[in-house]
């Protein structure tokens, strides 16, 4: 049995809720600069950057938007867009010509029923095709301002890591750990896990070591837990201080940043 799970068993609520809002200070300490990866200006570029970054890096992703958006500016145009010129757009995304499919039949149901403009509300937004509970929490979220809880797969691998639930249905999920903050807590928890997720505790190896919540997280140990070993498993999607709105604090002591795309 996993530890994260005996451990569950054994904790009561109220302790749980304690030692889950510890870890979420210690890793906002950590990231503080944690933030929607995929740049966007407009609720209709956080949309489609979204549903692009299936199956790829939120960097990838990045490189090509501009050109899309400059090309097809509005709803409107991406719905009426030629199909093999945005194909050459999309291409490096990877699943270009699915990728290419969804982004045009997205567009033309914001047009057909928003009126081009894509609605602030979840009931809304999970209606519209290839657009689940996931990406329209991250449009909600970061976009709109509206409090809601990402459930991907680092926040998902997370939580079931800390203990602080079992479900592994996302939506489940999303409750479970709802109880355990405040509303205001949510969008900036869910950027905080997905940047660990990223850069820490990751799928096959996590750097325990060189983690700043192993003092209260069950799992420690399923991963690399001597210090110097753990810090060479760290790794960061983009350059140092791209990925950091503010100045950056500099690394940790001995810490090597790597970047992975
Ligand atoms: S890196 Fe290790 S100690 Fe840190 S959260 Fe992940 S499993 Fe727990």
């Amino acid at each position: 049995m996993p530890a994260s799970t005996a451990s569950y068993a054994a904790e009561s609520p109220v302790a749980r809720t304690r030692r889950a809002r510890r870890i979420y200070r210690a890793l906002f300490d950590r990231y503080p600069y944690a933030h929607a990866e995929l740049d966007f200006e407009t609720p209709l570029q956080l949309l489609l950057a979204t549903v692009l970054s299936a199956q790829t890096t939120d960097v990838t992703v990045n490189k090509v938007t501009p050109t899309l958006f400059a090309r097809w500016p509005t709803a409107e145009a991406l719905a009426a867009a030629d199909r093999t010129e945005m194909e050459e757009v999309l291409k490096p995304t990877g699943f270009f010509r699915a990728k290419t499919n969804s982004v045009i039949t997205l567009s033309q149901a914001l047009v057909d029923r928003f009126g081009g403009e894509v609605p602030p509300r979840l009931k809304d937004l999970v209606t519209l095709p290839g657009v689940g509970r996931k990406t329209a929490n991250v449009v909600l979220g970061n976009a709109f301002g509206v409090p809601g809880i990402t459930v991907d797969t680092h926040f998902g691998r997370l939580v079931r890591r800390f203990g602080w639930t079992e479900e592994t249905d996302p939506v489940k999920v999303e409750h479970a750990i709802g109880a355990l903050f405040p509303r205001k807590d949510w969008v900036m928890l869910s950027h905080v896990l997905i940047f660990h997720g990223r850069r820490t505790c990751h799928a096959r190896r996590p750097a325990c070591g060189a983690c700043p919540v192993a003092q209260w997280c069950p799992s420690y140990g399923e991963g690399e837990t001597d210090p110097a070993m753990a810090l060479k498993l760290l790794k960061y999607e983009l350059a140092p201080g791209a990925e950091l709105p503010d100045p950056p604090p500099g690394p940790l002591p001995g810490e090597q940043r790597v970047v992975t795309a």
